[in-house]
């Protein structure tokens, strides 16, 4: 009966060539190095980073590694990296919601595109931390000569073809925020205070 369902359910009348994917975390310096923090595969638990470097090191085995980035102080997940060139639609929200309008300091359109900061074709990564929200027109004049965008999640700075550089923080997305104030919001906005981070 086993075999029947394994037949029924992927067309091959053995197991043998059964395929899985493995979701496994790990910590580069464990991957890499010589550090002994455990792996985990998401929903189960962890398994000792040793073991995991043996499967990893099965010639057999298709691999396929995606860098996370996490909060030094606390070790939260905040950025997944894409192979694709494309942002996917979950980034490309939060990025509208973070840039709130076009990035570039002096333009106030509204975003339009999820762009590489570094561009793709120089190594820039599908990231958060790679990511500025632009309009169109931005992001096109962006393309010529002279202009670049750099910087971090935190902060723009954009610099013009005449050797202008311009930095710009990054506020927090909802305006009370914006302004430096002890006083805590009042009305609606209190549903939605976010915790400190
Ligand atoms: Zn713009």
């Amino acid at each position: 009966m086993a075999d029947l369902f394994v037949e029924l359910l992927t067309g091959q009348t053995t197991a043998d060539g059964v395929t899985a994917e493995v979701v496994v975390v790990m910590h580069d310096s464990s991957l890499f190095g010589d550090d002994d923090v455990p792996a985990w595969i998401p929903g189960h638990g962890p398994l000792p980073a040793g073991m995991v470097k043996h499967w990893l090191a099965d010639p057999q085995a298709a691999k396929f590694f995606r860098r996370m980035y996490t909060r030094a102080t606390d070790g939260q997940l905040v950025a997944l990296e894409s192979k694709r060139r494309h942002f996917p639609e979950g980034l490309s929200k939060m990025l509208a919601i973070r840039d709130d309008t076009c990035a570039t300091p002096w333009c106030n359109s509204p975003v339009e595109d999820a762009d590489h900061r570094k561009p793709w074709a120089h190594g820039g990564t599908t990231s958060w931390a790679n990511a500025t929200g632009l309009c169109k027109r931005c992001n096109q004049r962006k393309e010529n000569r002279g202009w670049s965008y750099s910087g971090t999640p935190d902060e723009l700075t954009v610099t013009t073809p005449t050797g202008h550089q311009y930095t710009v923080p990054t506020r927090p997305p909802i305006s009370q925020l914006r302004h430096d104030t002890t006083d805590p919001p009042i009305g609606p906005i209190d549903i939605a205070w976010p915790a400190a981070a």
